[in-house]
């Protein structure tokens, strides 16, 4: 379960793990490299973009808030799907990683180094759509990010939140198989008891407002290096939420 540190607008700090922000900063220079250490987040790009287009009314036109950008792989994927984006996140080493692509690839994207709750604060009900991708596993206080959210979208938006799930499966494939046995990302990337259970998000979710549309595995092959979505929620799952 998260470690109730609730956090305040007034600091940003205050929900942000200090040795998250390192790790980080060390995956920045290889974000965009396709065989690199993000290489698993740049496969399960097209099948997240899909269910995220598919469920919240389409991607196109809509005025989006993506929290925990990273390097901007889901940012600069609806961007040039016609959304206005702004992408936030809390390591500035990433931001400037995704502001220089996004720069080469002439897309527009508002990336801001700021906490999700910073920006609600400042744009209430401003987004049609928020996304918040393998982002919650890695914050003190998961919770208070969701209500953040929450807080950002329109009512009637969607909210899409994406995590891996605290079951034995999900520690065998992405920590223990991904990081141990086949290196596929950095050792320590993941903490196995930060993952979240599918009916805790959905708790915290609905404590904020926000009701459970849609939900999805996401599988990803080492061998084939395939990302898809499947029925399968005991590693990564990705939620659609409705605000009410
Ligand atoms: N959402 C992106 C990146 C996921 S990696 C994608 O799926 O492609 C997780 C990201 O969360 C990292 O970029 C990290 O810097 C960011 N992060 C960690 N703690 C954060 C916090 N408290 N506020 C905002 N972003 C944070």
């Amino acid at each position: 379960m998260s470690v109730a540190v609730k956090n305040s607008n007034a600091d940003p700090q205050a929900n942000t793990d200090p040795q998250e922000i390192q790790k980080f900063t060390e995956l920045a220079a290889d974000w965009w490299d396709l065989n690199g250490n993000s290489g698993p987040l740049h496969r399960i790009n097209p099948p997240r973009l899909k269910f995220i287009d598919e469920h919240s009314g389409g991607i196109s036109g809509k005025k989006i808030a993506d929290i925990g950008c990273g390097g901007g792989i889901l940012s600069e994927a609806m961007a040039k799907a016609g959304a206005t984006v702004t992408g936030v996140d809390m390591t500035d080493a990433v931001l400037q990683v995704a502001r220089k692509h996004a720069n080469d690839e002439g897309v527009a994207v508002d990336y801001k180094l700021c906490s999700a709750e910073q920006l609600a604060a400042e744009q209430t009900a401003a987004f049609d759509t928020v996304t918040c991708l393998e982002m919650l596993e890695h914050v003190p206080d998961p919770a208070a990010v969701i209500a953040a959210c929450a807080q950002l979208v329109k009512t009637g938006g969607s909210v899409v939140f994406s995590t891996i799930n605290r079951h034995p499966k999900a520690y065998a494939t992405v920590v223990f198989g991904a990081e141990y046995v086949l290196g596929l990302i950095p050792k320590g990337t993941h903490d196995y008891a930060k993952f979240i259970k599918p009916a805790e998000l959905e708790h915290w979710a609905r404590h904020s407002g926000l009701a459970l549309k849609n939900m999805s595995g996401i599988n990803y092959n080492p061998l084939t290096k395939m990302g898809r979505l499947c029925r399968n929620t005991d590693a990564n799952y990705i939620m659609h939420f409705v605000k009410t």
